[in-house]
């Protein structure tokens, strides 16, 4: 069974489609949240998620933000004004789609969530933080998005010392039996880890590997969008950095 990861498209629908495109053989889906919020195509990168063979999709902080479900006091300003102009952009229907997300899930013998766990709205940026969510995990899988960083951690089962390993340019995890992991694919719409490409995840089950990668896309066409509609120019730019 393979699965392609992805995660925090944040409506960008150029780099949605160069990861699509990479990843056109894959008939098994799993999404970590925020489809939508910062970038100019949220409706048509709901529809494209949604359309996804056998997905399973949790809902991202961005996403139950501009359904009205979670609380605009804990976004910064420009994330404000991206999440209100995006909640006008989209239909009832595409609403309903978000608002009916789960905040985890459950696929093979994984959990999917945003953020982490117990708090599906955590960040894991650090060992610490990963053994926060170590410990509250079902089994030795988890798969992660929100911080739009491609990066793993694996702990030995009878330790409490995470390591992290950076996925920047891509990599392959191997699991191995003595550790458990915790996998971010990295973002798909607005990459924070110093590389401008696009990040994707392939999870091959039955081979036991975890391989992320890189693609580039047509990063001036999305910002041409995000001007034409006035959003925060600082959101512009930074999709040309990677930061
Ligand atoms: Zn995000």
């Amino acid at each position: 069974m393979t699965y392609g990861l992805i995660s925090d498209i944040h409506a960008n629908l150029e780099a949605l489609d160069a990861v699509l495109a990479e990843l056109s053989g894959v008939d098994r889906f799993v999404c970590l949240g925020d489809i939508v919020g910062y970038g100019a195509d949220p409706g048509a990168c709901v529809d494209k998620v949604r359309s996804l063979p056998n997905l399973t999709c949790v809902a991202g902080n961005h996403d139950l933000a501009a359904v009205g479900r979670y609380d605009l006091g804990w976004f910064n300003s420009l994330a404000r004004d991206a999440i209100q102009w995006t909640s006008g952009q989209l239909s009832a229907e595409q609403k309903s789609f978000l608002a009916s997300l789960p905040l985890s899930a459950h696929v093979e013998q994984a959990v999917a969530v945003h953020g982490s766990l117990p708090d599906e709205m955590a960040y894991i940026t650090t060992p610490q933080e990963a053994q926060v969510c170590f410990d509250a995990m079902p089994g030795e899988l988890a798969l992660i998005g929100h911080t739009h960083v491609a990066e793993y951690y694996r702990v030995r089962r009878s330790t409490r010392f995470p390591e992290q390993i950076s996925l920047r340019s891509g990599g392959e995890i191997a699991f191995e039996p003595e550790h458990r992991y915790i996998v971010n694919p990295g973002a798909i719409g607005q990459p924070r880890d110093g590389n401008p490409a696009a990040s994707f995840g392939l999870w091959e089950v039955e081979v036991g590997t975890l391989e992320t990668r890189r693609v580039g896309y047509d990063v001036e066409r999305q910002q041409e969008k995000m001007q034409a509609a006035d959003l925060p120019e600082h959101l512009i730019a930074r999709l040309s950095v990677g930061h």
